[in-house]
């Protein structure tokens, strides 16, 4: 189900999805099932006592990904997993350095805190052994969609940044909080090129857009043709119930064999029993085609509203991970911070709920269930052309 209901019953079309995290839709049926049996059978045990609630998922999700990338760790979070995938590639290469992009959103804890590149997502933190690449941004960056331009500047920080060894690379294929930013074509692979020549870990960052919400892959890397060494992901994966994973390779994974890494909750049965739910559910509704064919038409729609609307500086994304930027000047690109706010509200009004996203907080951030109609998507687009006529 794609809708929310307030305290007196008022019905609300939910086109953020809870930060693109309710994919199968609120209170799925055959999510609350698994969940409710599985709390009748074994609350909490911790990963010591493994039991097929925990394995089942962990094998499944193992399945889902290639090459060689086998080995689940659970986790409550994305920011858990992206915790533990920057320790894991440190206390693999032996280096501490790690690399991501200005404006990524990690998560909020120490490290994570850190390959954050947002100053109004940073608070007091100590900025160790990361280094931010310039963000391949096809609508604000200088190289526009030359992506393997972008990747230049990774090569510069590690040269005059680090000792020329790096501990890893993290990004997100789409960045989410960032405003949904499809890195420009061609930089991932030539970042991952460069990150493995000085002997570094590429993390995929998949806590917004894997699980099929691009439509065209179930992970957002698959999208550049890349294949990372460890993959994080959370959100999606448990359609609103706490839960992360971090998968990586057997020989990357065993550097943790040889320490007392623990983590109480990660790996819970209820939580890995709800995931195994989504992912079944995922691919007997056939919610990725959804996502691609229910997102194109909307992305097509919201193009459409962008010849109408000057307000609208760009539209991108893919399946159902899709943003609009709004500006006040399109040469300028002047972020129109007040009229988001506005029309956000004036949505609301209308019962429809929508993100907001990107440095400037000027981006609509549209990742809704990924059981959107296309009724659903006609809606959203008609309440946004409303509001914005009266502007
Ligand atoms: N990574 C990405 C790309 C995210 O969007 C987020 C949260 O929005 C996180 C990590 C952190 O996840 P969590 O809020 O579950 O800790």
């Amino acid at each position: 189900m794609q809708y929310l209901f307030d305290e007196n019953g008022r019905r609300y079309l939910d086109a953020f999805g809870g930060i693109a995290t309710v994919c199968c839709g609120h209170c799925h049926p055959h999510v609350v099932d698994a969940i409710v049996n599985q709390t009748k059978r074994l609350q909490h045990s911790t990963i010591l006592y493994l039991n097929h609630a925990i394995a089942d998922l962990a094998e499944a999700l193992a399945n889902k990904l290639p090459g060689n990338l086998k080995v689940v760790f659970f986790t409550n979070s994305g920011t858990e997993a992206n915790e533990l995938a920057i320790m894991m590639a440190r206390l693999y290469t032996g280096c501490h350095d790690i690399i991501s992009l200005r404006n990524a959103y990690h998560g909020n804890a120490a490290g994570t805190m850190g390959a954050t590149a947002q100053s109004n997502w940073k608070f007091n933190v100590i900025q160790s052994g990361v280094h931010h690449a310039i963000n391949p941004d096809p609508y604000r960056g200088v190289f526009g969609s030359e992506g393997e331009k972008y990747a230049k500047d990774i090569q510069d920080l590690i040269q005059f940044g680090t000792s020329g060894n790096i501990a890893g690379f993290i990004s997100e294929a789409i960045q989410g909080v960032g405003g949904i930013i499809e890195l420009a074509p061609g930089y991932l692979p030539a970042a991952y090129n460069i990150i493995k020549k000085a002997g570094g870990l590429c993390i995929a960052d998949e806590v917004q857009g894997g699980f099929g919400r691009t439509g065209s892959h179930f992970w957002g890397f698959e999208n550049h043709g890349v294949v990372p060494d460890i993959v994080t992901m959370a959100k999606g994966i448990g359609n609103g119930i706490p839960l992360g994973a971090v998968i990586t390779t057997p020989e990357i994974a065993e550097v943790l064999t040889r320490r007392n890494y623990f983590n109480t909750f990660g790996g819970n049965p209820v939580c890995t029993a709800a995931g195994l739910a989504v992912l079944n559910v995922i691919e007997k509704e056939k919610l990725q085609d959804n996502a691609f064919v229910v997102g194109s038409y909307l992305k097509e729609r919201l193009i459409a509203l962008k010849d109408k609307h000057d307000l609208i500086g760009d539209v991108r994304g893919r399946g159902l991970m899709l943003g609009v930027e709004l500006v006040t000047d399109h040469e300028l690109k002047t972020p129109a911070k007040l009229e988001t706010l506005h029309l956000l509200d004036q949505m609301k009004e209308i019962g429809v709920l929508v993100g907001k996203g990107g440095f400037y907080g000027n981006v609509f951030r549209i990742t809704p269930p990924l059981c959107f109609t296309t009724e659903d998507a006609d809606f959203l687009v008609d309440a946004m052309d409303y509001t914005m006529s009266k502007m």
